[in-house]
């Protein structure tokens, strides 16, 4: 008789055999240790990711075109590793503290949060095995009681952005989303727009631009880390 363990007792049981080390400073624990979390949660700045600029309340003086932004660090060292190790290694467990250090960054909100992740290309999902962006988003909507996560955007296109220049990049994002026809949008809701990182910006703006065509009013942006130079 074979013994059927489901896939989702593996992560549990894999913790008790083999403890995790932060990933920041080795210690034997957690996959990110409470000192290293909060290292990076203290070196938060508000900027722009697009012009850099400081911003206040998510809004930039510079790009008024654009939904207050929100950024929880500077893409470098620490936050940049965890977010390669979580997508490139499937390190899984990453994806509750890596919502926390966003959830960190962003306002309090006083209507109720549809959390939205932007959507990975299929071939991503299938060489991983996971979505990384709805596994965050999932984690952020446990730290609240009235958000929920909604995946209302989905693909239409397996273009792989990275290696493409800019304005191949912009095109190609601008006809990368649709929306999810099946969900109406809450018009006394705010839409949170998630990823893990800006380059160009182009599949953000391309996914505020959908979601303002479905009718939504009340968006802001999270954003993990952004380069600053
Ligand atoms: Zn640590
Ligand atoms: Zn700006």
């Amino acid at each position: 008789m074979s013994l059927i363990v489901k896939n989702t007792t593996f992560p549990k049981l894999f913790d008790l055999i083999a403890p995790h080390s932060c990933r920041g400073c080795g210690r034997i624990g957690d996959i990110l240790c409470n000192r290293c979390k909060n290292y990076i949660i203290n070196q938060h700045q508000s900027f722009c990711p697009q012009c850099k600029n400081l911003t206040h309340a998510g809004y930039c003086p510079n790009c008024s075109e654009l939904p207050p932004i929100f950024v929880a660090s500077e893409r470098v060292g620490l936050i940049d590793n965890l977010i390669h190790d979580y997508k490139y290694s499937s390190l899984r467990s990453l994806a509750k503290p890596l919502a926390e250090i966003l959830n960190n960054c962003l306002p309090t909100i006083k209507t109720p949060v549809i959390v939205v992740p932007l959507p990975t290309i299929s071939s991503h999902l299938r060489e991983r095995g996971f979505d990384h962006m709805s596994l965050i988003a999932k984690h952020l909507t446990r730290l609240h009681d009235n958000w929920q996560l909604q995946k209302l955007l989905f693909r239409t296109n397996n273009t792989v952005q990275v290696g493409s220049n800019k304005g191949q990049r912009e095109s190609q994002a601008v006809k990368a989303y649709i929306t999810n026809s099946k969900i109406s949008i809450n018009p006394i809701a705010t839409y949170l727009l998630i990823d893990d990182v800006w380059t160009t910006g182009a599949s953000m703006k391309s996914a505020i631009k959908k979601l303002q065509q479905a009718g939504a009013t009340n968006i802001i942006v999270g954003i993990l880390a952004v380069s600053r130079i």
